[in-house]
């Protein structure tokens, strides 16, 4: 039987990589596709010597053109941290909308279903906790994140637009702090921050007083949850995310912990619009999909910290922010 043919976009970055390894392993043929602004080939070179995985390197926002049959696409192209959406606000606009508008004409062409990434942002800074699916956001379209989180608002509603105006398959994954192996280290965001703080022997930027909470999923709980949901007949929005709540400042205090730094947690100002709260309510995936993520933040964060230690001296060291491929 001829293999189900998938193209996820994003495919070098964090989650993209790791999209690509489960559907290797599920026997596709995977076409990975990246511009590589964020991503990283390290993350995928292991699976360039496969016969059923091709890679292009193309930036979404432009017309895309992929020869064959499709039957599913990811769309997981995008900057996703905040200190990427304040260096490159127009490409993170781009893809959200210009790339998502190109991806569901091309998933209407090889009639394929569709998968979109969607984020936690839409919820903005959100007055109820936990968030379920039905909340609207409170969300500041000008503010630093309004060019993330309003590109993601966008991409919603254009799929909805195609799914019910042309009929095309749809499914939307609004994705909450996810953490694991192939983060980039530098950035920005509070884990790779406080790890590689923690390596180098600095002290932790906890911004604001640190009372603001996260709830961090790890990366193989969330796959697993989105390769369900790409398998589900659901078409309405779905969280997934571990509801585990933690504010900033226990977080710290456990990677200081875990690394066993002697350095100390040191406030600096809170960014502009920062969320003061985040929490799934996942109850939705817990009936439709029957999952729930299994992986502790403790077990989870040693093997990220086990990867991070295992990168490159020069790379821990590099602390500043800038892209892999403009070393
Ligand atoms: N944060 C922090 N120190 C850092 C980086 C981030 O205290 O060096 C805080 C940030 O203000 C936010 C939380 O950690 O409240 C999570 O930030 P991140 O950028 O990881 O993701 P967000 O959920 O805000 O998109």
């Amino acid at each position: 039987m001829a293999r189900n043919r998938i193209l996820i976009t994003g495919a070098a970055g964090f989650l993209g990589s790791h999209l690509c390894d489960r559907f290797i392993k599920e026997d596709y043929h995977v076409i990975g596709m990246d511009n590589l602004i964020t991503g990283d080939l390290r993350n995928i070179e292991h699976l360039f010597k496969l016969e059923n995985f091709e890679f292009y390197n193309h930036d979404v926002s432009k017309f895309v053109y992929v020869p064959g049959e499709l039957n599913y696409i990811l769309h997981f192209a995008s900057p996703a941290s905040p200190i990427d959406y304040l260096k490159i606000p127009i490409q993170t606009l781009k893809v959200g909308s210009l790339g998502t508008h190109n991806l569901l004409g091309l998933a209407r062409s090889k009639n394929a279903r569709m998968l979109i990434a969607s984020t936690s942002e839409v919820y903005g800074d959100p007055n109820v906790n936990p968030q379920p699916e039905e909340y609207w956001g409170n969300v500041n379209p000008v503010g630093p994140r309004g060019v993330y989180d309003e590109a993601k608002r966008f991409q919603e509603a254009i799929t909805m637009a195609y799914h019910t105006f042309h009929g095309l398959e749809t499914r939307i994954v609004r994705i909450f702090n996810t953490y694991g192996p192939r983060m980039r280290l530098n950035d920005g965001r509070v884990l790779p921050a406080f790890i590689g703080q923690a390596l180098r022997g600095e002290s932790l930027t906890m911004f604001g007083d640190g009372s603001q909470t996260r709830s961090f999923c790890y990366v193989d709980d969330l796959i697993e949850g989105i390769y369900r949901l790409l398998h589900s007949d659901y078409e309405q929005p779905m969280n997934i995310g571990n509801p585990d709540e933690i504010t900033i400042r226990q977080f710290g205090e456990e990677i200081i912990k875990l690394t066993g730094t002697d350095q100390q947690l040191i406030s600096l100002p809170l960014p502009t619009d920062d969320p003061k709260q985040r929490r799934p309510d996942i109850t939705k995936a817990k009936s439709i999909l029957g999952w729930e993520p299994k992986v502790s933040r403790s077990d989870g964060l040693k093997i990220t910290y086990e990867y991070f230690k295992s990168l490159p001296e020069k790379e821990i060291l590099h602390k500043d922010f800038t892209y892999y491929n403009k070393n």
